[in-house]
């Protein structure tokens, strides 16, 4: 609740809207207990006058009432009308999406296009029809305006529920053996009910003007009785004439409806949960840099990450993702970095191109060194023509980085033109022969297809694909076969393998997998919350573990033919990076921490290209 507050008041607007609507609200619950005239009583003997005569602040109408007291009694009477209205037609339509939506078939089709027959008439001209037949009067303007919304709400929810209805928390519900009464109140309507919030926050407004609408004709409130409506349609006679009672309930309608309506919006954003997370403000193009301490000398490496510093900056909390990472792959090297999941893996790898989104991210230190230049900080256009250019990546799950309504020749196609100027048939041309580059069979009709007629070997080889299309120096794969069966990452590990002995590849690859690291790597990183605890050359590292963390990661990997043996789960949790301990970050789940592993800095030491971070490691070292 408090941090919705905070995200609508972030919103200036719908903050304005907010206190502009309290202190209406306040006014029109005070009016009864304020010193106010009785606003029906009639006084011919001052008619019309002007605002500021004393004992009456905002003047009189045609028949000498005071216009304060009927200005604060009719925006009372307005917005109960138009709130109430709004109540029951979001209650009323949105129970008929519901129904509608739940169980769908013929029942939907009966209501829908009830509904739909509603919709067909123009909503005033039905308000008005509406009127007509129940006779006059507030009451019967209220059930006017309700009805004609009801459609609107039943259209809406209906489609929420209709998408959510196939989902399979509903199946798992039914399977439990759940009513559907029980199904659409406990597993539905906490889903839809944002959306039945957001709808009515945005339509209250509307229900207002269309309440005042009626009685301004006349059809609504009666006379002596004021609200916002009557007094504009009492008051037009005089319009020319003495301005001003037009202009007071006029100004109240539209201080209401803005206020209401900007509100409304803040609402919405505020509970939209794909905004929620983003906190409403649009990400950087690159990771926010705001470095601190000084920048690492050059190094002749292809790929040189620095010290590199990367955090999460959540309202007061600091989380320390990449806490000085220093990595280096040279032309045709394959280096691998392994770790638990949270160990900062992936922040590292996007830290190199300035993909960590800002907020919450920041680099706070350290470099990132392209061919020697510099790339933390570097401006964006210097980034984004090496992203997918000179330095390509490879993610996980390729269903997911594909565009699902673009056929996959068309995506590989716009990855090449996007930094090379060619023509769009030579692209294609290139596009099926970097197909086969990554064996997939039939290229040239299997570039036709849309990613979800691809299996998922075939989409992450497409992945690949892409990722060498503009033939990259380096490409940064994130564990690309974690989704994958075992024979099919047999497939892809030998590919990158040999693009990297073919092409000279660099290639860091991140897993959590040391039998990948086996297959594939000459050297490997281990990382352990946010910093590299061990490295050195994969058969060494393999042979000879001098990290404790490194041996428990090994012993986790499962020894075929080795017969049966207890797996060697590591103890404990992974740190949270937003508080760790002082000392060895993996101390608390180590059996051969002592009392000076939990204090201090402890430093990676070593002789190149052995490396190892613990005060009680391992001889090999
Ligand atoms: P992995 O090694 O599994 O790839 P990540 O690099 O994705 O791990 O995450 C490293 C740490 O950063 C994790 O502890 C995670 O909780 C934290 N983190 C990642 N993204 C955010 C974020 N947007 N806000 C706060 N913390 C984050
Ligand atoms: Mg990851």
């Amino acid at each position: 609740m408090t941090q919705f507050l905070k995200l609508l008041f972030r919103n200036r607007l719908a903050g304005f809207g907010a206190v502009v609507l309290s202190v209406i609200l306040l006014l029109v619950l005070l009016t009864p207990i304020l010193p106010l005239q009785n606003p029906d009583t009639t006084a011919t003997a001052d008619r019309f006058l002007k605002p500021f005569t004393p004992g009456h602040p905002l003047g009189t109408d045609h028949l000498g009432r005071d216009l304060l007291s009927r200005l604060l009694w009719g925006t009372r009477l307005s917005l109960a009308v138009g709130i109430s209205a709004a109540l029951i037609a979001a209650t009323i339509g949105s129970a008929i999406g519901i129904v509608a939506g739940y169980f769908g078939g013929r029942t939907d089709n009966v209501i829908m296009r009830g509904v739909d027959m509603l919709m067909a008439f123009p909503y005033i001209l039905l308000a008005l029809a509406i009127v007509a037949a129940l006779g006059p009067g507030l009451m019967n303007a209220l059930i006017a305006v309700a009805a004609v919304n009801v459609p609107f709400f039943a259209r809406n929810i209906r489609g929420v529920t209709v998408s959510l209805a196939g989902r399979e928390f509903i199946d798992a519900a039914r399977l439990a053996g759940m009513g559907h009464a029980r199904i659409i109140l406990t597993e539905l309507l906490p889903n839809v009910l944002p959306v039945i919030v957001i709808a009515m926050s945005t339509t209250v407004g509307w229900m207002i003007l269309e309440t005042a609408g009626l009685s301004f004709l006349g059809l609504g409130s009666q006379p002596p009785q004021a609200d916002l409506g009557s007094m504009l349609g009492e008051a037009r006679s005089a319009l020319i004439t003495h301005p001003h009672t037009s202009v007071v309930p006029g100004l109240m309608i539209f201080l209401i409806v803005m206020s209401i309506n900007l509100l409304g919006d803040g609402v919405r954003d505020a509970l939209d949960p794909r905004l929620r997370s983003g906190a409403l403000s649009r990400p950087r193009a690159t990771t926010l840099v705001e470095r601190q301490g000084e920048i690492p000398p050059a190094s002749d490496d292809l790929l040189a990450i620095q010290d590199l510093h990367t955090q999460f900056h959540v309202g007061k909390r600091i989380y320390r993702a990449v806490g000085g990472v220093s990595l280096a792959v040279k032309p045709g090297e394959c280096l691998g970095v392994i770790g638990e999941s949270g160990s900062g893996k992936s922040v590292t790898a996007l830290s190199v191109m300035g993909l960590v989104a800002s907020p919450p991210g920041v680099i706070t230190g350290g470099a990132v060194r392209f061919q020697g230049e510099d790339l933390v900080g570097a401006p964006y256009e210097t980034l984004r023509q090496k992203r997918g250019d000179r330095v390509a990546y490879i993610f996980q799950d390729p269903l997911s980085t594909l565009h699902p309504l673009y056929r996959v020749g068309e995506q590989l196609a716009e990855a090449i033109q996007s930094h090379h100027k060619i023509s769009s048939k030579d692209a294609r041309t290139r596009a099926i022969a970097l197909l086969k580059d990554v064996r997939i069979p039939n290229a040239e009709s299997r570039i036709d297809n849309y990613p979800h007629e691809m299996s998922g070997g075939m989409r992450q080889r497409v992945g690949i694909a892409m990722a060498l299309a503009n033939e990259p120096d380096v490409i940064i794969a994130d564990e690309p076969t974690t989704a994958l069966d075992v024979t099919v990452q047999a497939q892809i590990l030998s590919l990158l393998d040999d693009l990297r002995r073919d092409r000279g590849l660099a290639i860091v690859f991140i897993t959590h997998d040391f039998g990948v690291v086996a297959q594939l790597c000459d050297r490997v990183a281990v990382m352990y919350a946010g910093r590299i605890v061990e490295e050195g050359p994969t058969g060494a590292v393999l042979d000879a573990p001098a990290h404790p963390y490194t041996k428990r990661l090994i012993a986790c990997v499962p020894e075929l033919g080795g017969g049966r043996r207890e797996l060697a789960a590591i103890p404990g949790l992974p740190p949270v990076v937003d508080d760790l301990p002082p000392g060895c970050a993996f101390a608390p789940r180590c059996d051969k921490a002592r009392d000076d592993c939990r204090a201090g800095d402890i430093p990676l030491d070593g002789t190149a290209p052995r490396a190892v971070r613990c005060l009680y490691a391992e001889e090999a070292v």
